[in-house]
Formats: structure tokens, sequence, C-alpha cells
């Protein structure tokens, strides 16, 4: 199952890595054939080199729209070498084999990212490359294809080890990341296509990713895990620059994003904010003055959970917060900046894992799609991007919230929004004093959010529980009184929920007696 390369077509936009790979197969008297741009850039390194144009006997044409699509092409990518019939055919047509093709295709996504116009964007969908790398692929009984330069490596190898031939094998792995990525690239397309029109994006379409990392092992270390980006280019982990530690862990890279998700809903220009994540929900969020401020209250909020978290800022990282986030063991932090003060601070701790964005934060109401994996399928649903129009929230009980009342309630809600559900925060002075999450109970997400805050108060030897005078955030509306009343024992003054329960009468009667203040969002934020 040896195949002999002794002809190697090579059409590539990324030329990095290329003339070497060509020098290399030249070396092993491989002859080369190549594009228009691929060979001038092959000739210019001295390399002999035949134009495509001199095999199809026809000039690249039409922008370059049309180029290798051609008999003569396809025709020695898609020959069977074994079968009398398609070797006759060959011979008839003056059609000779390629035993290698070499091609990485048109950057369509990072023209995307570019932010280029629609005619570019259209420019820049490659035809002639995937259809050639589909046809080498289907072939890979006889053909080798490259797609990808990270492979150029392990191709010399393969040749060197089979004497000039590559092994079947190696052929069938490299088609299998052939059709993954003309798989990724179409999938790509028809989502910039979908985004462009406005329309139906998450109900018709495909879906792929770019392999960025293979990871040392999933959620646990018996299973195996990659991580992929989807070429949006959204700030946040999938772009960020790593400055220090180990490489991320899955559950880092889930962490972090929930992080950097939720501090981004924090406008910077209303001041710093941080969050605290742990097991993918926040332990501790909070505003503040500094971003020292921001992130002591939010520690403060669960400083045994904020242990080995991820700490997210709204803002540049500076040294004082950096010094007081190495007080305690903590996995990431991720910022848009870090300053030179906060990252000589880091340096000293190397396993700490410093991420920026370049100045970035990701844009809460920008549209996108989450995903989650059911036995046999997807789900696809739009990302949760609802914000709260203030406006829209209607006061339902006899008193309305004081304007601090207000500013917290919006605050807890925003936090709410981020937490698994059932969820339910307290918070005050823009800090969260709660967290109750994933409880398949609203009642009991109420009760353990409390009594977190009354264990925070009796580790800080605070004279009463912080939830005295918060307010609550609830994600779902309360289907009973008792998680209301639950919230107004521990202290909570307002409440902030979206309504809509059949007992909606009762739970605002029951906040009228017990003296709430409470408002209604028509709005629900459950997140599993
Ligand atoms: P070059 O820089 O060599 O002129 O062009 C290389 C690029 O052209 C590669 O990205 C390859 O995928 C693409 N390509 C090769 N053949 C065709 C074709 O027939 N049509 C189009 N649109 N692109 C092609």
């Amino acid at each position: 199952d040896l195949s002999p390369v002794r002809r190697a077509l090579i059409s590539v936009s990324d030329k990095t890595g290329l003339e070497e790979l060509a020098r290399a197969l030249a070396a092993r008297g491989v002859e080369l054939v190549s594009t228009g741009g691929t060979a001038r850039a092959l000739r210019a390194a001295g390399l002999e080199v035949t134009d495509v144009a001199e095999i199809t006997g026809f000039p690249e044409m039409l922008d370059g729209r049309v180029k290798t699509l051609h008999p003569m092409v396809h025709g020695g990518l898609l020959a069977l070498r074994d079968n009398p019939e398609h070797v006759a055919a060959c011979e008839a047509h003056g059609i000779r084999p390629i035993d290698l093709l070499v091609v990485n295709l048109y950057p369509f996504e990072a023209t995307v990212a570019a932010g280029a116009d629609y005619e570019d964007c259209i420019e820049n969908i490659d035809i002639g490359g995937p259809a050639m790398i589909r046809a080498a692929a289907k072939n890979h009984a006889h053909v080798a294809v490259v797609v990808d330069v990270e492979d150029y490596g392990a191709l010399l190898a393969e040749l060197d080890a089979h004497d000039g031939a590559t092994s079947l094998a190696f052929r069938q792995r490299l088609a299998l990341t052939a059709y993954a990525r003309t798989a990724a690239y179409d999938a790509t397309v028809s989502g910039w296509l979908a985004a462009a029109l406005g329309e139906e994006a998450p109900r018709r379409r495909a879906f792929a990713g770019r392999l960025a990392q293979k990871l040392r092992y999933g959620e646990n270390p018996h299973q195996r895990a990659a991580f992929y980006v989807d070429g949006s280019n959204r700030p946040g982990v999938a772009t960020a620059t790593q400055h220090q530690g180990k490489e991320l862990s899955y559950n880092n890279i889930n962490d972090t994003d929930a992080a950097f998700e939720l501090v981004a809903e924090f406008d910077p220009a209303e001041g710093p904010a941080c969050v605290i994540v742990k097991h993918a929900n926040p332990c501790g969020v909070a505003r503040g003055e500094t971003a020292l401020d921001a992130y002591r209250a939010a520690y403060d909020c669960d400083r045994v959970s904020a242990f080995g978290g991820i700490v997210a800022l709204n803002t540049t990282l500076d040294g004082d917060t950096a010094r007081a986030i190495t007080e305690i063991f903590t996995e990431v932090v991720i910022a848009p900046e870090a300053d030179e003060e906060a990252r000589a601070v880091f340096a000293a701790k190397k396993n700490l894992r410093l991420l920026t964005t370049g100045g970035r934060l990701p844009d809460p109401g920008e549209p996108a799609l989450s995903f989650r994996q059911v036995s046999g399928g997807f789900l696809v649903q739009d990302k949760d991007v609802g914000q709260l129009a203030t406006h829209a929230l209607k006061v339902v009980t006899k008193r309305a919230p004081s304007e601090r009342e207000m500013a917290d309630l919006l605050f807890a809600w925003t936090v709410a929004k981020h937490v698994k559900s059932n969820a339910i925060v307290y918070a005050k002075n823009r800090a969260t004093v709660g967290i109750g999450a994933g409880q398949m109970s609203r009642v009991d997400s109420t009760r353990i959010a409390a009594r977190k805050a009354q264990d925070m108060a009796e580790a800080l030897g605070l004279a009463e529980p912080p939830t005295r005078g918060s307010v609550v955030a609830s994600d779902a509306f309360f289907p009973f009184a008792d998680g209301l009343l639950a919230a107004a024992e521990a202290g909570a003054t307002a409440v902030i929920q979206p309504g809509g329960a059949m007992r909606d009468e009762e739970v605002i009667a029951a906040a009228d007696e017990a003296g709430l203040a409470m408002v209604f969002t028509g709005m629900r934020h459950f997140r599993h």
C-alpha cells in the first residue's frame, strides 16, 4: 500500500514553509507543478516548476476563479492507478498522475475577521482548492493531500521513512484532515452568509470549527479533548494572548469564558468590575471604584470557593490588584490588558496563567450561536444576548424600589443571567453577597445563597449577614411564595424576577406583606 510520490501539485495562499517544503521535495526528485503565485514564489527561490496553465493548455482566468478546474488536473488526481480503464483513458488524453497535492485555501476566515466588505469576502471563497482537496482525498488509495502547513514536516518524515513513498495509513489520516478542512471552510462561508443576511441563522446552516489546541484531557483525565475556534475573532479565551503559566485545560477554557463573558456585561465606562468563577458559575462579582476594590468585594462574597478560581476584569489589571490576587491560589486571570507592574507581580507565580485580549472586551449584545450536544445530535440556539430594557421593568408591589435598590437589582439580574439555573443572586452595593446556583428547586437556591452569606459573615466577623438590606434576583419566576419568603427572611428588601407564574398574585401579596419592593422583567434567563 505504498504510493511513490513522483509529481506534486502545490497551490497555496499561505506561503509559510513553502520554499522549504518544495526544496525538500525537489531534492527527493519530485516534479513540481504550481498555480501562478505559488509558481512565482518557487521560481524566485530558484526552484524548477511547471505552470498549471501549461498542463491544462488554458491560462488562469476570471480573476483566478478558474485555474485548476480542468480534466488534466482532476484526472491526474482522481485516476485509479490500478484500474486498466483509468490508465488507458489517461494515456489517451495525455493525463499524468498527481501523487501529492499541497493546498491551503484562500483566507476566507481571515478576510471576514478583518471586516472586509461583501464583494471582497465573496472573492475569497476558494473554489478550485476545495475541489482538488476533495478529489485527492477521495483518491487517497493513491494520492496524498496536505492542507495544513503544520503537516509539512510529517509529510517529509513519511517520505524518508518509505523511500519517497507514502503509506495508506498516512494518506487516510491526511484525507480525514482534508475533508474536515473543506467542511469547516464551507461551514464558515455558510455562517458568514447567514450573518450577512441576518436570517434563520440557527436553522439552516452547517457548523464547524478549526482545531486550535489539542488538550491534555477533557473535563476528566480519562476524556480526550480538543479546542476548536469558530473563526469569528470574538475577544475572549479563543483569541486571547497567554503571557505565562501552564497550557490552559478544558475546564480552564470553559471557566475563563464564563468569567470573561459575564464581566463584559459591565461597561468599563461605568467603572471596573471583577468576576470570580468556579465550576462555570460565578462565586463573586462586584463593581468598584478601582479594580482592586472590585476584586476584594468579589472575593468577599465567597472566599472559600474563590480558592483556585478564575478571575476576570473588565479593565486593565494593575499592580495592586495583581498583588491582591496572588494572596490566594488562582488558576487563570483574564483582562483586556495588564500593565507592566501587574506582569512583574505575576512573573513570580509561574503556574498562574495570565491572558489578555489586546484591549478588547466581547460585546454582550452581539448575536452568536450556542451549542449543546445531546445523544445523536446538537441543540443550537441563539446565544442569550437578551438585554433588559429599563422601561420594560414593571413594579408590581405597593412599594417601588429605591434608587439604590434599583441599581443593585439591575446588577444582580445581570449576574443571575450567568448563573446556572435555578439561579438566585443576592447583591448589595453592586457586589454579590450570596449566590445560589444549579439547584433543582428555586427555594433551595435561595436558602443556599443565604446560608453561604451567613457563613461568610461568620468568617469575616460581621455583626449581621450581608444579605440584610440586600436585593435578590431570580433568573426565572418564583413558582410559589416560599422562595421569596426565604429571601425576605435572609434580609432582602427588593426582588427582581421575570414574573409570569400561575401564582404571581400570591407571590406579589406575600411580597407586599413582607414590605418588599418587587419588579418584573418579563424576560427569563435560564442557563443550564
Ligand atoms: P496562487 O497564489 O498559487 O496563485 O494561488 C493559490 C491559491 O489558489 C490556493 O489557495 C488554491 O486553493 C487556489 N486555487 C487553485 N486553483 C483554483 C481555482 O481553479 N479556482 C480558485 N478560485 N482558486 C484556486
